[in-house]
């Protein structure tokens, strides 16, 4: 009798199954590099493919583990070794680019900036943008409605996503490709799956809309003087500059003295004594237009006293400068490692109260050894929180996050922003939603897997 490998390798082929050291070299933990445990990786190259691998997977009662470009930091696409991973990474092709109607078809497995760069080369562009866009895949930018940089000017992926196709736990395809912007006969069922972080499908291909190349970008790099000002700094960027803004990140001095210090690479830009910097960005259609407009919208933030220095880029060198000590993740884990890294939102008008609470109660516990990092996307309300204690166990895990979310439920703040909910803020969920939401997400989760085999455990108990 053909056991259910044999029969996942007739369908893939050999090289689509990986075994042993292949599987254990993956890791599916950014942050910690922890191995892939899984018993083997299948690879499908087609939507046929993957059809007919979940349909025996689904007769068989294989539970089953998505993984994209395995950059996700919520521990969404770790797997057990009784778990099968199938991974979109053959899947990874650019299938048609329609520069009429903006929309670009690819296969799930396609890495963001291959994505960015194919709308680039026809004179478009793929707005979202995030740093680990060399690595992260269309399909895992889908499957947790990933935000990053420029949502204050372009919204999240789910507003990039016109149409998508997935493959259900029994191996039913449903394609819903829509090209079109408008289109309301009946639910719009991609929704169901942006954002559902491979739990109730496997995303294959996916229509995306692609926006208008800009010519024309500027970056700054500010000092702020306090909160309010960064709050009001925000209201006269978004009012002065209109339309163009397209993103502005707010970096803690704890932020930017860890990372322009002798213990990272980075250059010191503007002087590292200001409570809070700010990186502002614009895209435009008009390179002059758009610089004059930039420069008067940072005289007037001098003159009302909103920043006290700031450093504008005039040249690509200068911008990557910029935004390395924003992007750069990986220096900052290496930094503070071990550490626990949150992605919270809540009102901005509860943002500073917050951090400083939270603050207080980390140097009230852990004097000696608590460290806390936060920049992340103040337009959109969302902070990243880099925490260490020097102890990575889950105990003290999990006292930092009693701390992180116990204080952030007093500001009705959502214990995940853009990351998704994975297997690490599982457990904290009713924080976020009620007890109904909770109860339709878990009917509408056994209505398209009754077996629970995809992606078990993760987001819902
Ligand atoms: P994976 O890590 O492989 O998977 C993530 C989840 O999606 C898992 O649950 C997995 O099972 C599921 N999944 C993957 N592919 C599919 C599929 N085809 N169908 C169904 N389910 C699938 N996120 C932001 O939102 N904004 C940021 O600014 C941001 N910056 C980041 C910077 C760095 C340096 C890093 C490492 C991560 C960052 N992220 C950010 C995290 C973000 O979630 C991921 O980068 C990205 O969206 C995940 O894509 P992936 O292909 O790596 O997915």
């Amino acid at each position: 009798m053909n056991t259910l490998m044999d029969e996942l390798e007739n369908i893939v082929g050999k090289n689509g199954v990986l075994l042993g050291e292949d599987v254990a070299q993956r890791s599916v933990d950014w942050f910690t590099k922890a191995p892939c445990e899984a018993m083997a990786i299948i690879r499908p190259q087609s939507t046929e493919q993957l059809s007919q691998v979940m349909a025996a997977c689904h007769a068989a009662k294989q539970p089953v583990v998505t993984h994209g470009g395995l950059t996700g930091v919520v521990h969404g696409a770790v797997a057990s070794p009784n778990e099968l991973v199938v991974s979109l990474e053959l899947m990874n092709r650019i299938e048609e680019v329609d520069a009429t109607g903006s929309t670009m078809q690819v296969q799930a497995g396609v890495t963001l900036q291959r994505v960015q760069e194919a709308a680039e080369e026809i004179d478009l562009q793929f707005p979202l943008d995030l740093g680990a866009r060399g690595s992260c895949t269309i399909g895992g930018n889908i499957a947790t409605n990933a935000g990053g940089i420029r949502v204050i000017r372009y919204g999240m992926m789910r507003q990039q996503v016109l149409g998508l196709e997935a493959v259900l736990s029994d191996g039913t395809v449903v394609s819903s490709m829509n090209t079109m912007l408008k289109n309301n006969a009946g639910f719009d069922l991609k929704q169901l799956f942006i954002g559902s972080e491979g739990t109730l499908g496997i995303v294959t291909r996916a229509v995306l809309r692609l926006a208008p190349k800009m010519p024309s970008e500027q970056t700054a790099l500010v000092a702020v003087p306090s909160f309010d000002a960064l709050t009001r700094l925000l209201q006269l960027a978004s009012k002065e500059l209109a339309n163009s803004l397209s993103a502005f990140e707010a970096l803690w001095n704890n932020h930017y003295a860890l990372m322009t210090s002798a213990a990272t690479k980075h250059a010191e830009i503007l002087a590292g004594d200001s409570p809070f910097y700010a990186i502002i960005e614009t895209l435009g259609a008009n390179e002059a237009q758009d610089a004059e407009a930039f420069a008067a919208m940072l005289e007037k933030a001098l003159e009302e006293e909103l920043i006290t220095d700031a450093v504008l880029a005039n040249s690509s060198t200068q911008r990557q400068g910029i935004w390395d000590i924003r992007e750069d993740i990986e220096t900052l884990v290496y930094a503070l490692n071990p550490m626990f890294s949150f992605d919270i939102s809540l009102p901005i008008v509860h943002m500073d109260e917050y951090v400083t609470t939270l603050e207080e109660k980390l140097k009230a516990k852990w004097p000696e050894t608590g460290q806390m990092v936060v920049f992340g996307h103040l337009g959109d309300g969302n902070l990243h929180i880099m925490i260490t204690v020097r102890d990575p166990s889950p105990h003290s895990r999990h006292e930092v996050e009693e701390q992180v979310y116990g204080t952030l439920s007093t500001y009705r703040g959502s214990i995940s922003a853009e990351h998704g909910v994975g297997l690490e803020k599982r457990d904290y969920l009713s924080l976020s939603r009620s007890p109904e939401e909770i109860a339709l997400m878990k009917r509408m989760k056994l209505a398209l897997d009754p077996k629970g085999l995809l992606n078990p455990g993760k987001v819902l108990s």
